[in-house]
């Protein structure tokens, strides 16, 4: 962890969840106590659907909703898209651009994350800006060229500590139940912070949230989040059961 930094630990809940599931938020607002609420921010990122009805679930708890995703696009014929805007009016402070199910399903480009993370940027949401190296590119060692690349291709103009957040989500630790070892996730959080200082400036750079994500669970969030530059994290899975999630956020506090 970074002591200056208040951490952040944010549930994407990806396609998943029905009305019923919104009992998962509540239990997640009713477990987030005063010793957690001093300590860590949390969040939830639902599917669009049950974006407003998570938030107001949310109302009062002090735990932020966010999308999944965002138009680059304001407003028009965009068939299936969702702005920015539309995702704030629904209540949501973050949107998470660029994670990894979207660049290689989606065919999402650097520019195309950028251009995402300045559409929430402009709608009053703070991206969530998702980075990450595939097996073979780790295998070839080229993660942390690829990760500052990526970096360097999706990040919005104009960001500052308050308006950004970055997840380091190595694409095959997503899911698979596999983790970089804390040594590798030290090693490319200090390269995210060093590129963030090119980019934004040292000092912007040194508040920026870096979160780690992939196949976070209770039994390795500790381990993880104790990690230098690791500001808290992106949770997949874990994030869609209350216990899980709380013991995460629990691991950060
Ligand atoms: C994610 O989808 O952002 C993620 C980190 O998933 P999981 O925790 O399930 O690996």
């Amino acid at each position: 962890m970074t002591r200056s930094i208040r951490p952040l630990v944010a549930g994407n809940w990806k396609m998943n969840g029905l009305k019923a599931d919104l009992a998962i938020a509540a239990d997640i607002a009713k477990g987030y106590d005063a010793e957690l609420k001093a300590a860590v921010d949390l969040a939830l990122c639902p599917p669009a659907s049950l974006l407003a009805s998570a938030s107001d679930a949310l109302r009062g708890s002090h735990i932020a909703s966010g999308g999944q995703d965002c138009s680059t696009q304001d407003l028009g014929a965009f068939t299936g898209e969702i702005s920015a805007a539309m995702l704030a009016d629904a209540g949501a402070s973050f949107a998470i651009v660029g994670h990894s199910e979207r660049r290689t399903l989606h065919g999402e480009t650097d520019a195309a994350v950028k251009a995402k993370a300045q559409a929430a940027l402009k709608a009053a949401l703070v991206p969530i800006v998702c980075v990450g190296e595939t097996k073979d590119e780790r295998e070839a060692g080229r993660a942390v060229a690829v990760v500052t690349g990526q970096l360097h291709g999706s990040l919005p103009e104009a960001a500052t500590a308050a308006t950004l957040v970055v997840a380091y989500e190595p694409v095959w630790a997503i899911g698979t139940g596999l983790t970089p070892t804390a040594a590798d996730v030290a090693e490319m959080h200090a390269a995210i912070r060093a590129e963030l200082g090119l980019l934004l400036g040292d000092e912007e750079a040194a508040g920026v949230r870096l979160l780690y994500g992939g196949s976070v669970k209770p039994s390795n969030a500790a381990e993880l989040m104790n990690v230098t530059h690791v500001d808290g994290a992106l949770v997949g899975g874990a994030s869609l059961k209350a216990e899980d999630f709380l013991a995460i956020a629990r691991a950060c506090a």
